[in-house]
């Protein structure tokens, strides 16, 4: 089959690789039909998560069921279903506790105990990703999202219920944003979008909005009502953020995480000229929130990150929130809101692109050409 494959930093191409096969006897096959590129998948293209050459990327799959093992009942052949980017037992203690996003039964690898997900490098489990024509789906009485027979709604108002919209969801209400606060969302990626989106939902008095991506911020002013800041304009933003909402924002939610775009040397000369744009999303964070106000890591931070600031979060009552969305509990529910047509997942694709031409797809998200917000691929 086709499949993206990392090649090296800033190298991705579809190449030829062997066809997935049922290994386990609850094992499913799905013939991929959409798949989505994630900025959790441009940490991996910028070698901020080390990976192998020749591993299949990708976490943001649907498409339809093309072989069962013996003991699947959940789905059958011809079903039409959308995978949540995390691997999921159903079974274990986390599974049980609506924490799936660290299943003790994903992630083989020894050296470290966190959940496994799909596409995410040997670090979360070493399971190929779904950026490909065919994907090898474990647990399929429990992973797979099956859409009902009865819905018509085109692959693309259901995709993004695979990592967008659940972890967008679940950002918010992790955070535990209540009814009048001021949030504020650092970055206007897909996910910061949406979780622009669902603190309205929640009820939030004021939603503020930052980037220095001018497209990005007109996106968020006109489809969610944001009030819109370009960190590039101001010395320190967060600063700015707390004079403007009189002590400080009651949420923050970090949809950035790691910067992996710069280079240490870049990083640390930016610090010495001390420009607009010089802070990393938790410094903006720690200025603009409030004392016993509330950090949200939702953008991915991976192993180190020296110069934490603990002694500020501390002094200040400040709680931090952070982790890995648990996707497949927030599905029904979200299925249930884009049935109802509460809002348009489908808002934030730019671009729709055959699996053949991710290489470029990969480029043009990453340098944000041509007004690039997401990109759904074809196989
Ligand atoms: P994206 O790369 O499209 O968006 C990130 C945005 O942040 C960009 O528009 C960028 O210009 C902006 N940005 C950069 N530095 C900034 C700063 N200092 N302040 C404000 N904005 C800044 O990515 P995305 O698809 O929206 O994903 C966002 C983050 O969420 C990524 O880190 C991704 O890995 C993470 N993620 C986490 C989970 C989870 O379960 N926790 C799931 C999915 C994605
Ligand atoms: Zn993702």
């Amino acid at each position: 089959m086709r499949a993206v494959t990392f090649q090296g930093t800033k190298d991705i191409q579809v190449k030829n690789v062997a066809d997935p096969v049922i290994q386990k006897k609850d094992d499913i096959i799905v013939r991929i039909t959409s798949t989505a590129i994630c900025g959790s998948d441009l940490h991996i293209y910028q070698g901020a998560l080390p990976t192998t050459k020749d591993y299949v990327i990708g976490h943001e799959p649907m498409g339809i069921v093309e072989e069962v093992g013996p003991e699947v009942t959940r789905v059958k052949k011809g079903d039409r279903v959308v995978l949540p980017f995390n691997i999921s037992c159903g079974q274990c203690f986390y599974c049980n506790h609506d924490m799936e996003s660290q299943c003790d039964n994903s992630n083989p690898n020894p050296a470290i105990d966190t959940g496994g997900y799909f596409g995410f490098t040997e670090r979360y489990g070493n399971h190929p990703g779904g950026q490909a024509e065919l994907l090898r789906v474990p647990y399929g009485n429990f992973m797979p999202f099956v859409i009902p027979e009865s819905c018509e709604l085109e692959d693309e108002a259901l995709l993004f219920m695979s990592d967008v919209l659940p972890t967008a969801y679940w950002s918010i209400e992790s955070s535990g944003m209540k009814e009048g606060d001021t949030v504020a969302v650092l970055g206007c990626g897909p996910v910061g979008l949406m979780a622009q989106k669902f603190a309205w939902m929640k009820g939030a008095k004021r939603v503020i909005a930052i980037d220095n991506i001018n497209y990005r911020l007109n996106h968020a002013a006109t489809k969610n009502r944001a009030e819109v800041y370009n960190f590039d304009d101001f010395d320190n933003m967060g600063a700015h953020l707390k004079e403007i909402t009189s002590g400080g924002v009651d949420v923050v939610v970090d949809c950035v995480g790691m910067d992996g775009k710069k280079s240490v040397v870049e990083k640390v000369e930016q610090k010495l000229k001390l420009q607009g744009g010089t802070l990393s999303p938790i410094e903006i964070g720690l200025y603009a929130v409030r004392k016993f106000g509330t950090i949200q890591l939702t953008g991915v931070y991976g192993s180190m990150y020296n110069m934490f600031p603990l002694g500020n979060i501390f002094e200040r009552n400040v709680t931090l929130k952070m982790g890995q969305a648990p996707v497949i509990h927030y599905m029904p529910l979200l299925f249930d809101k884009i049935i109802n047509q509460e809002f348009d997942p489908t808002e934030i694709i730019t671009h729709r692109i055959p699996l053949e031409e991710a290489g470029n797809a990969y480029k043009t998200f990453n340098d944000h050409e041509d007004e690039c917000i997401k990109v759904v691929l074809k196989p």
